[in-house]
């Protein structure tokens, strides 16, 4: 599977999803990034896993192969049934990611707050959207990392933003229903409290960047 230096260095994939660019700045440092890989992290099912909240923001696809060369084709939610744990089963392999295609104007971005440089995630937010010819939303999504028991999608937020003019009040919006929706612990990196309050303000800081790119 493709590894995280593949992922940060392709310009081919920054132009089409900025946010994996975004998030491999912050995963890690390069001796990891050197041999890490996309289905790896996914796999390895951490809440904090910056590659799958990514992954989650884009609604992407995981295909699972069986002996015979069997597949099937689980979404990210499907695909992570627990903290550290996945849908693949013993005799399987993930494959292949798939995100789908969507003809709108695309911009996406990730932002994360951490303890030091490459450190895991205090919290992180992925955002994307797609806007219609005259400017509107035709849909967004966003995904959190380090809020609950995995990255998680809200699907609260995409339907208050669908079918909306872009605006500030918009995504303060969207950031107090992320603060609302997830479900962090007080532990070593933060207290609840300060996590709801990061889920709030980077799904705002990455809803603004992503229109931004996508306004191109
Ligand atoms: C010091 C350090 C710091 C890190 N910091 C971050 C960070 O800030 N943010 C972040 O998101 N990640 C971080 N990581 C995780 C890192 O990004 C790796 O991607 C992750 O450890 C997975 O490594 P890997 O791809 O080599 O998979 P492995 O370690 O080889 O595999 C992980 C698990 O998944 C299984 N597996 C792997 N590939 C597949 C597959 N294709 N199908 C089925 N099962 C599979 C393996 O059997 C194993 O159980 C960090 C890791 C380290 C060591």
């Amino acid at each position: 599977m493709t590894r995280h230096r593949e992922l940060l260095e392709s310009d081919e994939l920054a132009a089409v999803f900025p946010i994996f660019r975004d998030a491999e700045k912050v995963i890690a440092d390069p001796v990891v990034r050197n041999r890490g890989t996309l289905g790896g992290s996914l796999c390895q099912a951490d809440p904090s896993e910056d590659l799958s909240a990514v992954c989650t923001t884009l609604d992407a696809s995981c295909v699972i192969r069986g002996p015979g060369g069997a597949e099937r084709v689980v979404s990210m939610e499907q695909f992570h049934v627990g903290p550290y744990e996945t849908a693949v089963a013993e005799n399987e392999i993930l494959t292949e990611i798939r995100f789908p295609f969507k003809p709108d104007r695309c911009g996406s971005a990730y932002a994360k707050v951490e303890r030091r440089a490459g450190d895991w995630a205090v919290v992180s937010a992925g955002s994307a959207v797609w806007l219609a010819d005259d400017g509107t939303i035709v849909d967004a999504r966003v995904g959190l990392a380090a809020v609950g028991p995995n990255t998680t999608g809200i699907p609260e937020i995409s339907a208050a933003l669908r079918g909306r003019e872009p605006a500030e009040e918009l995504y303060e919006a969207a950031g107090a229903i992320a603060a609302e929706s997830c479900d962090p612990v007080t532990d070593q990196r933060g207290s609840a409290d300060y996590k709801r309050h990061l889920a709030n303000e980077l799904t705002r800081r990455t809803l603004r960047t992503a229109v931004t790119r996508a306004r191109g």
